[in-house]
Order: structure tokens, then C-alpha cells, then sequence
């Protein structure tokens, strides 16, 4: 990830994720740590989909209830970031908890 702000609005902060200029993420200072954390995983997230589908598997994380369907979602949850399932809204584990994957 590479700090540059290319929003310039007051009371945000934004920077590039990967090496191509293709996907920024922008959170504002003012929302709730949980919030922040929970929008650039969203983004991360989907910058890792669409950046890896054609050699890693798109569905990380994987969701436990629905292993083939979907990836968890990252939300907050009870004032955390949580990933959990898009369908039924379970909680699976806090966003920062699980182990790195390889490619
Ligand atoms: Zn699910």
C-alpha cells in the first residue's frame, strides 16, 4: 500500500494499493476505528479478488457456513471489525485475526 492522497478532501485520508495505480481506498478520520479498519479491508478485499483471481483463490476469506459460496464480508459488528457471512450476518473473527495466505 502506498500512502498518496489522491482524494483531497478535508478530514479524509487516502492511499494506492499494489504497484499499479488501479485501486485507492479512502476512509475519513472523523468515523470509528472499527469502521475505518472495516473499510480498507472491504477494499483490500476486493483489490485482492480482482487483482489474483486468475492464480489464488477469490473467496478469502473463505466464509466457514458457506465454504463454496461466498467470502466473509467485512463489517462492523458490536462496535468491531468483523469478517462475517453477506447472507446471514454470523460473525466469524475479528478482521486482523486470521493468518496470512500465501500466493
Ligand atoms: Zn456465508
Amino acid at each position: 500500500m502506498v500512502h498518496e492522497d489522491w482524494v483531497d478532501l478535508p478530514g479524509m485520508v487516502s492511499a494506492l494499493i499494489g504497484t499499479s495505480a488501479g485501486t485507492g481506498v479512502a476512509v475519513a478520520l472523523g468515523a470509528s476505528e472499527p469502521e475505518r479498519v472495516a473499510r480498507v479491508a472491504d477494499v483490500v478485499q476486493e483489490w485482492w479478488i480482482e487483482e489474483l483471481w486468475a492464480t489464488s483463490p477469490t473467496n478469502w476469506p473463505p466464509c466457514p457456513e458457506h465454504p463454496d459460496s461466498h467470502p466473509l464480508q467485512a463489517v462492523v459488528a458490536v462496535e468491531r471489525a468483523v469478517w462475517a457471512c453477506p447472507t446471514g450476518g454470523r460473525v466469524h473473527h475479528e478482521i486482523g485475526a486470521l493468518p496470512a495466505v500465501r500466493t
